[in-house]
């Protein structure tokens, strides 16, 4: 039996996010919203609540959703655009403290650098990839839902991306999804799937080498050049 777990990413959005959670909630189907920092003014964190209050899970997708953490990663941006973030999200957070990392919807090394890696193990995060990012962001916006039900075909269980500000305009193209789902017996569940899962609490659940930059000269992987030797 194939599963299928939803989340919408770069949200909120007042706007969309309050349509989607109708659509959910009258679908039963519970998500997690990996949600951007800076849009947790006052709408935004009202509309945080409100998924929370409605039985969806609320991740971390850093401050800005700038440029992703393994281009640019220093210790000092990693803690602002994560801890800052954690702030933000504050008793909404999910106990595993659920961080996902921006990057094009790519998986590869540019999503952490070593410092990263470090801050999230220190403060026990639990690290969330995808893998079916059908584009909803992308020209023709619809061609997603032929996408993603492909990419189902070919794995066990999804994890799928989505997109407030994209999706909220689509939700007639979500319930022929969802429809679909139901008429190919996928089951939607709120769990991630194990393989998407890079860090448990902080615990790596596997070699990280191919999801972290390591740039020459930083960072804890560095290994330390040798001292000249004094005696020729
Ligand atoms: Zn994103």
């Amino acid at each position: 039996m194939k599963k299928l777990t939803f989340s919408f990413d770069n949200g909120p959005q007042p706007g969309a996010t309050e349509p989607l959670l109708d659509f959910l909630h009258e679908r039963a189907i519970r998500a997690t919203f990996f949600v951007v920092g800076q849009q947790l003014d006052d709408a935004g964190l009202a509309l945080a609540r409100r998924a929370h209050a409605q039985g969806h899970w609320i991740g971390n997708h850093t401050l800005t959703h700038g440029l992703p953490l393994g281009l640019e990663g220093d210790a000092e941006r990693v803690a602002h655009e994560i801890g800052e973030t954690e702030r933000r999200i504050g008793p909404l957070a999910h106990p595993d403290r659920l961080f996902r990392p921006n990057g094009s919807g790519e998986l590869g090394p540019h999503l952490l650098s070593p410092e990263a890696v470090a801050y999230l193990a220190a403060n026990r995060y639990t690290v969330v990839t995808w893998n079916n990012v059908p584009g909803d962001f992308r020209t023709p916006h619809e061609a997603w839902l032929e996408t993603a039900l492909a990419t189902i075909e070919g794995q066990d269980w999804s994890l799928i991306v989505l997109h407030d500000p994209f999706i909220a305009k689509m939700l007639d193209l979500l319930a022929h999804f969802c429809d679909a789902l139901d008429a190919r017996g996928v089951t939607v569940v709120q769990p991630f799937p194990p393989s998407c899962i890079l860090m448990e609490r902080g615990l790596p659940t596997r070699d990280l080498a191919d999801f972290v930059t390591v740039a020459p000269g930083t960072g804890p992987l560095q290994t330390p050049s040798p001292p000249p030797n004094q005696h020729g």
